[in-house]
C-alpha cells in the first residue's frame, strides 16, 4: 500500500494519542467503551452506564440517532437520547461517544457528546467527514462494511485534513460470504492498521459477530492483536433491547468480558487499570 496516500495518519509521522474527555486511547492503557446499542429511556441508559462503570469501562456508548438498516425499526430518540446520554454520563462520571449521521447533526451532537460517532454506513460520506473534521470534537471512525484498509485511512485522513487530528479507528467486522456471524472481525486488519497509519485502534466485537456468546472470545482476539481499547454494546435486558437485541452483553457478561480481557491485555504487555477497577 502506498502511505503516501494518507500523509497525516501514516505511521511516518509519529503516533497519536486521543483524548476522549480525559480518557486517553492509543497510550499504554487498553480502553474499554461500551453501553447500550441505543438510548431507549432514562431507567435504561441509567442501568446501562452503571453496568459500564462497574465493569472498568470509562466511555459510555449509545446512539439517539440509529442508522438502522430498515426505516421501519426503532430510529432513536434523538435530541431526548443526547440529553439523556450527557445527564447520564455526568451522573456516572463517564464521558460519551454517540453517532451522528449527517453534516447537519454535527453542531447538536458535538454540544451534547464528549466524542462524535461516525458510522459504518458513513464511513466515506465526505461531507460528514469534513463537518465532524470541523466540529473540534474527537471522531470514533467505525470502517464502511466492505471498506478496503486504504479507504479507511483515506476517509480518516479527510476528518484530518478538515483540521481535526482527533481520529480514533474502529474494525466493527466487514462482509464476507459467510452469514453466521453478522459480519466478520478483521484482527489482522487490526494489526495492520496499527502499523500502515498512527491513529488508536479500537474494536467493536458486538457489530462484528452479531452473537451475544461470541463477542468476547471476539474482543480477546482483538486486544491479542493490538487493539487500543474495546467498544461493547451492553443492555440491562438484552433480549429485549429495541436495535441489536441479539448482540447485547447483559451486565454479568459484559463484566466476564472485562475479566477475560484483562488477562489477554496483560499477556500482550497492556496495562488495564481503568478495567481492573
Ligand atoms: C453503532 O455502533 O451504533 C452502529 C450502528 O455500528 P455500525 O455503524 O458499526 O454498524
Ligand atoms: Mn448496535
Amino acid at each position: 500500500m502506498n502511505t503516501g496516500a494518507f500523509p497525516l495518519v501514516a505511521r511516518d509521522s509519529g503516533t497519536t494519542i486521543v483524548e476522549i474527555g480525559g480518557v486517553e486511547i492509543g497510550g499504554p492503557e487498553l480502553v474499554l467503551i461500551a453501553g447500550p446499542c441505543s438510548v431507549e429511556s432514562e431507567e435504561q441508559l441509567r442501568a446501562s452506564a452503571r453496568a459500564a462503570r462497574a465493569a472498568g469501562a470509562t466511555i459510555l456508548r449509545g446512539g439517539a440517532f440509529k442508522p438502522r438498516t430498515s426505516p421501519y425499526t426503532f430510529q432513536g430518540l434523538g435530541e431526548e437520547g443526547l440529553a439523556l446520554l450527557r445527564r447520564i454520563g455526568d451522573e456516572t462520571g463517564l464521558p460519551v461517544v454517540t453517532e451522528a449521521l449527517e453534516p447537519g447533526q454535527i453542531p447538536l451532537v458535538a454540544a451534547y457528546a464528549d466524542a462524535i460517532q461516525i458510522g459504518s454506513r458513513n464511513m466515506q460520506a465526505a461531507t460528514l467527514l469534513r463537518a465532524a473534521g470541523a466540529s473540534g470534537r474527537p471522531v470514533l471512525l467505525k470502517r464502511g462494511m466492505a471498506a478496503t484498509l486504504e479507504e479507511f485511512l483515506l476517509a480518516a485522513e479527510t476528518i484530518v485534513l478538515a483540521g481535526n487530528e482527533r481520529v480514533v479507528l474502529c474494525e466493527r467486522g466487514i462482509r464476507t460470504f459467510d452469514s453466521y456471524t453478522r459480519n466478520c472481525l478483521d484482527v489482522g486488519g487490526i494489526a495492520a492498521l496499527k502499523r500502515l497509519g498512527r491513529l488508536p485502534v479500537i474494536a467493536d466485537p458486538s457489530h462484528a459477530t452479531g452473537r451475544r456468546e461470541l463477542v468476547t472470545d471476539a474482543a480477546l482476539a482483538a486486544v491479542a492483536a493490538g487493539a487500543d481499547g474495546l467498544i461493547v454494546e451492553t443492555h440491562p435486558h438484552p433480549t429485549s433491547a429495541r436495535s441489536d437485541a441479539d448482540q447485547q452483553l447483559s451486565p454479568a457478561e459484559l463484566t466476564d468480558l472485562s475479566e477475560r480481557v484483562r488477562r489477554v491485555a496483560a499477556a500482550v504487555g497492556r496495562r488495564t487499570s481503568a478495567i481492573e477497577r
